[in-house]
């Protein structure tokens, strides 16, 4: 039985292409900086984003939280989703390691931080207050594109307010072909970018941080402090460079693979959330466990959770979809 995995897409095996680019890659040392695939992989994406240099690390927690700490010292604060990643499901780390406080806002329905709310948000001068430093933003968000309006538009309230924008662009590419645009269409509206090359780009490891010369020094410090110093990283970094010329494209696949699943759970009757990218959303409510162990008894891994998440990647096809729709339909709506 082909078990189809509908978890995530970090659950991608690396495709032949990558491994053969990950056991061809020429090495060195990465804390000398002399690992010529990762310097390769840094200058690609700096330059194809439009940034002056980049960073990679292990993980993209890692990458935004030394993003973070780039951008805040002890005592800043930074603005964020309720339910962004950097806030929500990375250990609270910012707090813990950086010492940096978040202010969390409710996210809209459609992804974005309301920009009013993020100005009433932001503290004045006061020594009562911490010192609001940052807004962070995330793109997908829960599968959701922010649109390029909203970001010109976050760009301009930041400037204006003299704070830094962060994107925690774990799947920046899922939205830069959702809207077909180059990514750097996204990008250049931010001062730090994290982007994750083990979600849908289907590298096994790492994440690549981009901004400035001065803010990539620093979190270059701040990686090697939090044990994300890698010595012969540029196995694992060609796997990144292969997925970013290779994978990219693809990922319109994952996205229409979404789609179809998407619209055959609801003629089933079930309750789905529209689809935008590789992310379906579907209530489940108090049967999630029942589901779970229903389709695991079909070859299908799903998470338990009364809002059921079920992400497409380069692992599963549309015929899959087709099998993941059937058991559905057996399972009953309600
Ligand atoms: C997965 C993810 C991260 C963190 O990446 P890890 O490599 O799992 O640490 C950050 N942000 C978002 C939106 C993610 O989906």
């Amino acid at each position: 039985m082909t078990v189809i995995d509908l978890r995530s897409d970090t659950v991608t095996q690396p495709t032949a292409g990558m491994r053969e680019a990950m056991a061809r890659a020429p090495l060195g040392d990465d804390v000398y900086g002399e690992d010529p695939t990762v310097n390769k992989l840094e200058s690609w994406l700096a330059e194809h984003l439009g940034f002056s240099a980049a960073l990679f690390v292990p993980s993209g927690t890692m990458s935004n939280l030394l993003g973070l700490m780039a951008h805040c010292e002890r005592g800043d604060e930074y603005i964020v989703g309720q339910h962004a990643h950097t806030y929500k499901y990375e250990g609270g780390g910012a707090a813990v390691l950086g010492s940096i406080q978040p202010q969390p806002l409710d996210n809209q329905a459609d992804g974005s931080l309301d920009l009013n709310q993020v100005i009433a948000a932001i503290k004045v001068d006061d020594f009562h207050f911490a010192r609001t430093r940052l807004l962070a933003l995330e793109n997908t968000m829960q599968g959701k594109v922010l649109s390029l309006e909203y970001l010109a538009a976050a760009r301009k309230l930041t400037q204006e307010k003299g704070l830094g924008l962060h994107l925690d662009g774990a799947r920046l590419y899922n939205a830069a072909v959702k809207l077909g645009v180059d990514a750097r269409e996204i990008t250049q509206h931010f001062d730090s970018v994290s982007v994750c090359l083990s979600k849908g780009l289907g590298a096994p490891i790492g994440s690549v941080l981009c901004g400035s010369s001065a803010f990539i020094a620093k979190a270059r410090r701040l990686r090697k402090m939090v044990g994300g110093g890698m010595r012969q990283a540029g196995s694992i970094a060609a796997a990144g460079l292969y997925a970013l010329e290779h994978q990219v494209e693809r990922l319109a696949d994952d996205h229409r693979n979404a789609a179809f699943l998407g619209k055959g759970l609801h003629e089933l009757g079930f309750d789905v959330e529209p689809v935008q990218t590789n992310m379906v959303y579907v209530q489940i409510g108090e049967r999630a466990q029942q589901l779970k162990t229903f389709c695991a008894e079909r070859g299908i891994v799903l998470s338990a959770s009364p809002r059921l998440r079920m992400v497409t990647h380069l692992d599963v096809s549309s015929t899959q979809m087709e099998q993941v729709i059937a058991a559905f339909a057996e399972f009953g709506s309600r």
